[in-house]
């Protein structure tokens, strides 16, 4: 189905408070789906970061002046003005990266509103002022905040930053990726909606090779907070380091999911490929390494493949379809490449396959895929697909689990299921930032971000408003 909507097609960059046309040419949106264009953007150039930094530094002493209190009020109406504009965020994600549409009105366009509302509760838990013996310790702002943003979750992952850094006092350029940069438009006309004053949010778009080069170096730019791939985050942090500016990085995973021996084996096998399986396996947290004990290997991947096999995969805007495309066709190489290598190393096929889907040619459709009797040191098991790819390791105690779940560069997530004591015993023992036991809730309020490759810095809760602050001390 085609997705039209006149106002994505007269998109500009968003500089003090307005639509600003861009110095450059323009850069197409495909939709995955059909391969056609649904919008065009502004391929921005360093002078329109030069302008978007000056509205952001002129708006920000203003900004950092308001009370945290009030700045909070207007996070709880930003939420209620993207609330309102739900369908249209969700449907403009679903034509740009594939997302299907009943998932994109709950998880790509409500959780950033529930994000937004729940980081303006956290105003109360931060010590903008606390005593320390003779000294007054006051939280401000970093400052002029660039936040640089992947296609996977084109809102959350803005939101994620946008809230906590709007609540601390911060101004902010926002660079999207140029695979799903429309929801951005609609985030600005809620910014303004709510009542935020103009040049505290901007956003330039284009490449992260020109615009978001040009904001990592901006000698006026004082934090970069990234969220993307290993790769361009050590970019990142190089370029950054000429100006010493803070950095935080949401980066890749390659997380593991530990199933005991005491687990409920029929809840593990549905929640790992609810996990597995939502936003076409295209999410940083993703379970993408099944760990199970080696005797019960077989009866586990049987019932792993007869669940997988009721999952739909098909047009993004059918409201029964629980597998969309890939976000684009170079998505598609990537994730039918690491396909094809997983069978050349010898992994076992369970379930899926590379190639076109029949019936599906003209979309970046992909098979979901379960591989068995993976090798933990293999490509498939170390290297992040981003895709609907799951690789079943086996393990002969437990100690071993913990090592293989231990043993890639990566450290953002990892799941336990398991009696709860015993899954909390094995919690404690993963090298990763967050642990869901038993399919557990995600959780707004408590911090996000990565051990060793997959980051530095938290996101979400109060760790994640603290990133986005500095601490004077002021003695008496
Ligand atoms: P990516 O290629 O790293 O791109 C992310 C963003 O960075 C895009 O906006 C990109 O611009 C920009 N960028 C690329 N190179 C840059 C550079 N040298 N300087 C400044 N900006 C640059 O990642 P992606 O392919 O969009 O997203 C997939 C990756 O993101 C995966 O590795 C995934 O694990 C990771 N991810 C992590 C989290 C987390 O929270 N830890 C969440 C979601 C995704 P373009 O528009 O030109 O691409
Ligand atoms: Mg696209």
């Amino acid at each position: 189905m085609t997705y039209t909507h006149e106002h994505l097609s007269t998109y500009g960059h968003w500089i003090d408070g307005t639509t600003v046309p861009g110095q450059g040419g323009t850069n197409d949106v495909i939709n995955p789906a059909t391969g056609e264009t649904v919008a065009a953007v502004p391929a921005g150039t360093a002078a329109d970061v030069d302008r978007a930094v000056a509205s952001a530094r002129a708006a920000l002493p203003g900004w950092a002046a308001v009370e945290p209190s009030d700045r909070a009020a207007l996070l709880r109406r930003l939420a209620e003005e993207l609330t309102a504009r739900n369908e249209d965020i969700a449907q403009a994600i679903t034509a740009e990266m594939g997302a299907p549409i009943a998932f994109s009105r709950l998880g790509q366009a409500g959780f950033p509103a529930l994000v937004t509302s729940a980081t303006a509760e956290l105003e109360s838990d931060v010590a903008w002022t606390e005593k320390v013996g003779n000294s007054v310790l006051v939280r401000e702002p970093v400052g002029v905040v660039g936040a640089i943003t992947p296609w996977n979750f084109p809102l959350q992952q803005v939101m994620t930053k946008v809230a906590p850094a709007l609540l601390a006092g911060n101004t902010i350029v926002l660079k999207p990726a140029e695979l799903a940069p429309l929801s951005t438009r609609f985030l600005a006309e809620a910014v303004a909606a709510a009542g935020i004053p103009a040049g505290v949010f901007n956003v330039v778009y284009g490449s992260g090779s020109v615009v978001g080069e040009a904001l990592v170096a901006h000698p006026d730019v004082d934090m970069i907070s990234f969220t993307g791939s290993t790769q361009a985050g050590r970019r990142i942090s190089t370029v950054a380091a000429n100006t010493i500016k803070r950095v935080g990085l949401e980066l890749g995973g390659k997380s593991a999911n530990i199933v005991l021996d005491d687990a409920d084996i029929d809840s593990a096998v549905q929640q790992t490929l609810v996990n597995s399986w939502t936003n076409a396996g295209q999410a940083c947290g993703a379970w993408t390494r099944l760990l199970v004990p080696a005797r019960r290997q077989a009866e586990i991947v049987q019932k792993l493949k007869a669940a997988a096999e009721q999952y739909s995969v098909g047009d993004p805007t059918d409201e029964s379809v629980r597998v969309g495309p890939l976000a684009s066709e170079g998505q598609w190489e990537r994730v039918n490449s690491y396909i094809e290598r997983g069978i050349a190393d010898g992994a076992t096929l369970v379930t899926g396959g590379p190639g076109r889907i029949p019936g599906l040619e003209h979309g970046a459709y992909i098979r979901p895929t379960i591989f068995a009797d993976v090798d933990p040191n293999s490509v498939i098991a170390q290297e992040e697909i981003f895709g609907p790819v799951l690789s079943v390791i086996a393990y002969e105690d437990e100690d071993e689990a913990v090592s293989i779940a231990n043993g890639t560069v990566y450290g953002l997530t990892g799941a336990v299921f398991g009696a709860q004591d015993h899954a909390l015993s094995i919690a404690r023992r993963m090298e990763v930032g967050q642990v869901y036991i038993n399919g557990a809730d995600f959780n707004p309020l408590a911090p996000f971000g990565g051990y060793k490759q997959s980051g530095t810095g938290r996101e979400l809760g109060r760790a994640g408003v603290e990133e986005f602050t500095e601490v004077k001390a002021i003695q008496l």
